[in-house]
């Protein structure tokens, strides 16, 4: 295990943010990862667990240690003619699981199609897209505890999911460094379409009773016609979280703007998307040189080129002071700040 110092981070974040790391080490044993913390022990460091980086945002030079987790593994552990449960390495990447258990005919996953980043880092945020959420599938977690540096296992149920919320965000955040991820997967596909365009898109193909390979092609070509391709402009996908408002809250905006759309999230309260709030404030497609909020998708905030992890923070804080001023709601950040 090499441990490399002052190095620049750009390639290790979808951003593009070119902050630097005082020391960073790539693991793929859990060896490698109890030497890793053994040198930060050591020498007093503050330290970081990165996968892919489409979910983080460097704002200073990072003076501590990144650890990169990149170990890689499908492992079947049962199957029978209903379902087949995988231990999945933390290293792996996301959309090529879903790819490789779709052309093994394990089904469910394929809404989850073309999400950036790492295995390891999917029930953090619990990942969901098209009506499908990660921990629909995840039977139970392998992580190294930090601290003790032994490996824990927990199960879905003490995972505390919830809307991109997960106890690694919480109790266990900066202590677990998620090992591998163990998901039931199904042998019968049950198609879910209602979501999004994915319906209209296979009606525009013509495809009556589609298959899960045929949804995942449709997520695939929404996300691929909606979204900026972070390998062209920089992005962390969604920066915000869709904000969860009481009910007459609700009620007061619709009273100004009876357009606003909602979904049920609780007895008495609903989801309010916060692309629509962002666009309906007059942030889309507003460039600032380097950086600005992206013309197809007000959600998404982007780095053209050059811009700093500052730039975008106060991008991101200039569009919360503005929804909460115009419509009385905080906007939450979806996106790791460090
Ligand atoms: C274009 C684009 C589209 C996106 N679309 C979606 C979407 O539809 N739905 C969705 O939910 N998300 C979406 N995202 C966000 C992102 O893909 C997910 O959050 C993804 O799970 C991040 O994985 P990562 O490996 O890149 O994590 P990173 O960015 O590397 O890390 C994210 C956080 O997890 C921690 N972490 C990472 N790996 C580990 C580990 N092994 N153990 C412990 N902590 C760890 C990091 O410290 C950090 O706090 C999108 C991002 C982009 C760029």
């Amino acid at each position: 295990m090499r441990i490399e110092e002052n190095i620049s981070l750009q390639p290790f974040n979808t951003f593009g943010i070119g902050e630097t790391a005082a020391y960073f080490c790539e693991a793929s044993t859990m060896e490698q990862v109890r030497l890793a913390l053994a040198f930060a022990k050591e020498k007093g460091l503050e330290k970081l667990i990165l996968g892919s980086g489409s979910n983080i945002l460097f704002t200073r030079p990072f003076d501590g240690l990144i650890l990169h987790i990149n170990n890689k593994g499908i492992e079947v552990l049962s199957e029978d003619e209903e379902q087949v449960v995988v231990r999945v390495a933390a290293g792996e990447n996301w959309h090529q699981l879903v790819m490789t258990s779709l052309k093994n005919g394990w089904y469910g996953m394929e809404n989850l199609s073309l999400i950036p980043g790492s295995v390891g880092a999917a029930p953090i945020q619990n990942i969901g897209a098209y009506g499908v959420e990660v921990r629909q599938f995840v039977r139970a977690i392998t992580y190294l505890d930090s601290e003790t540096c032994q490996p824990e296992h927990i199960l879905a149920e003490q995972c505390n999911f919830g809307y991109r919320d997960s106890i690694f965000k919480h109790e266990l955040k900066g202590r677990a460094i998620i090992w591998a991820v163990e998901f039931t997967l199904h042998k019968n596909p049950a198609p879910k379409t209602e979501y999004g365009d994915i319906r209209k898109v296979l009606e525009d193909k013509g495809i009556g009773h589609p298959g899960p390979h045929d949804i995942a092609e449709a997520v695939i070509a929404i996300r691929r016609s909606k979204l900026p391709d972070p390998a062209e402009i920089g992005n962390a996908g969604s920066f915000f979280k869709n904000p969860v408002v009481v009910r007459n809250i609700f009620e007061q905006i619709k009273i100004q703007f009876p357009e606003v759309p909602s979904y049920p999230a609780g007895s008495d309260t609903v989801k309010i998307p916060a692309g629509w709030l962002i666009e309906k404030a007059g942030w889309k497609g507003r460039r600032f040189g380097s950086h600005g909020v992206h013309e197809r998708q007000a959600l998404v905030i982007v780095n053209y080129g050059g811009a700093s992890g500052n730039d975008i923070l106060r991008l991101s804080q200039d569009i919360q002071a503005d929804i909460l001023q115009k419509f009385g709601i905080q906007l939450q950040a979806e996106v790791n700040m460090v």
